[in-house]
């Protein structure tokens, strides 16, 4: 019993494994084969002459692109993301490299983007978002699908576009231990799959034979056990041994590969399991080969991504989480529902601190330098959690702190802190790409932190803002601001201001 038991489950893992989690693309991960053997020979060329590459630490920029839908909805959830960065950083602790979040995370509300990020209009949403904040970043894209809708037979999860040089990742891989990142990276880098030509086709007795007696798997030389053509078979690496697509079917709980298949000499296959450029799923730890992690280090220092050269070195002060919430204490009831200071304490080498305020569906996101945030959105009669993620650009791995406040009815009578005399916005409607005067009267100097947010809690525009003793008047250039209804708001440690500003076309 109990056998049969164990057989059925392992059909049953066996048919998920192929009908759902088909790792990747119909035929591959990466649009244009032809390119990355260029760039692998190019590469393993630099190697053999003896090119000297630094062993130190190499810091990778990453700009990673939020994407949600046309209305802000549906984004990955940015403490899963900072679990993600924390996670690849210990995956590609062996290989040198590093990644750091290039100046903050990018925000892209566009269905299009989000929902088929291989057709027209989301790649020119893409290209405009790269062009504007990630000339000098490896970028990541992170999205509801990784193509244009679920393939015949599966999920995409996530593909490196050679051409445009980013990656695209389905939301749902980020933040769940799982090396679908780490592997497009690797191709970012100029690797191939150890089963490379076989993506699509993997190995079958019946169409293939056993032993494999091709040659050539769609056009690809078909490795053997011996070594004999490591050079230019399979992954053309010679410390990864031959895998003829074995993984894509197999157990998600990878047990040994123990089905005997033998190479032309007669030689059994036993492939890496663990290489993070395989498809088998489940091997955790997962490993890069020597010779994969010299040729990534060839192709970063290559032309082709000299962009990422930067010559910055991140903050790699570690953070020790030792953040306290302060204010409200947990579990009590807010004095005002519209108003409400959330305080918490300074964490060493933290850069920025990331604020979650959340009751049902309702979630409100904030980022700050600042040991405090107002909050002006919370809703009468609820429940809420609020937590606070200290981290840096490079270091995200601490945990986030929460606490439980309820919010009753009562408002705020003023909205406006004291300091603030007079506030104008205008004009108000503007029109798409018209400049916005704010004025503010004040009677103190304050420094604040000036952002627009839109309806659905996404920070748009965001800048320091000094405010002087007396008049200001601050242009807002929000050319890039699509029509819809947002948020103004000035936060101070003194409190916040917050004005809705329409945007018509
Ligand atoms: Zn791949």
């Amino acid at each position: 019993m109990r056998f049969l038991y164990s057989v059925l489950i392992s059909q049953l893992l066996l048919f998920t494994a192929f009908g759902q989690e088909i790792r990747y693309a119909d035929y591959n991960c990466v649009d244009n084969q032809e390119m990355l053997t260029e760039r692998v020979n190019e590469n393993k060329k630099a190697l053999a002459a003896g090119m000297a590459f630094t062993r130190e630490k190499i810091y990778v920029p990453v700009k990673f692109h939020l994407v949600a839908d046309d209305g802000g909805l549906g984004r990955v959830d940015i403490e899963d993301m900072l679990d993600q960065l924390c996670d690849l950083n210990v995956e590609f602790e062996d290989t040198g490299f590093e990644f750091y979040i290039d100046n903050g995370f990018n925000f892209i509300d566009n269905t299009q983007a989000f929902e088929a990020p291989t057709l027209g209009a989301g790649v020119a949403e893409m290209l405009r978002a790269r062009r504007s904040v990630g000339q000098e970043a490896l970028n990541i894209f992170v999205t509801l699908n990784a193509r244009q809708g679920d393939i015949e037979n599966g999920t995409v999860l996530g593909f490196y576009a050679i051409e445009n040089d980013w990656i695209v990742i389905r939301k749902n891989q980020i933040g769940n231990s799982n090396n679908t990142l780490a592997h497009e990276i690797g191709h970012y880098f100029s690797l191939k799959h150890p089963h490379s030509g076989w993506e699509s086709d993997p190995w079958d007795a019946g169409r293939h034979g056993n032993p494999v007696l091709i040659n050539r798997i769609n056009g690809v030389q078909i490795e053997l056990v011996d070594g004999s053509n490591c050079e230019t078979a399979g992954d053309q690496l010679c410390d990864t041994p031959p895998d003829y697509n074995f993984g894509l079917a197999w157990d998600s709980r990878c047990p040994p590969f123990d089905v005997v298949v033998q190479d032309r000499n007669t030689d059994t296959i036993v492939p890496q399991q663990n290489n993070y450029m395989s498809y088998f799923i489940g091997c955790e730890p997962y490993i890069f080969s020597t010779d994969q992690s010299n040729l990534m280090m060839a192709e970063y220092n290559s032309g082709r991504k000299s962009s990422i050269r930067t010559g910055f070195t991140p903050n790699q002060a570690n953070i020790v989480n030792t953040l306290e919430l302060i204010s409200p204490e947990n579990n009590t009831t807010a004095e005002a529902y519209n108003g409400v200071l959330l305080e918490w304490t300074a964490v060493a080498n933290a850069s920025t601190y990331f604020i979650k305020v959340r009751s049902g569906q309702q979630e409100i996101i904030r980022f700050t330098d600042k040991t405090e945030i107002y909050i002006t959105e919370m809703l009468p009669d609820k429940t809420y959690t609020w937590s606070v993620t200290p981290y840096n650009e490079l270091n995200t791995c601490a945990n986030k702190k929460t606490n439980i406040l309820k919010t009753n009815d009562v408002t705020t009578a003023t909205i406006d802190p004291d300091f603030i005399e007079s506030v104008q916005l205008f004009p108000n409607p503007a029109r798409t790409g018209e400049q916005i005067q704010l004025l503010i009267e004040s009677n103190t100097t304050q420094s604040g932190s000036l952002a627009i947010y839109s309806t659905a809690g996404a920070m748009i525009y965001q800048r320091e803002q000094q405010i002087k003793t007396g008049l200001n008047q601050i242009s807002l250039d929000l050319n890039h601001i699509k029509s819809g209804l947002y948020m103004l708001s000035l936060s101070t440690s003194k409190g916040n201001i917050e004005r809705k500003i329409l945007i018509n076309n």
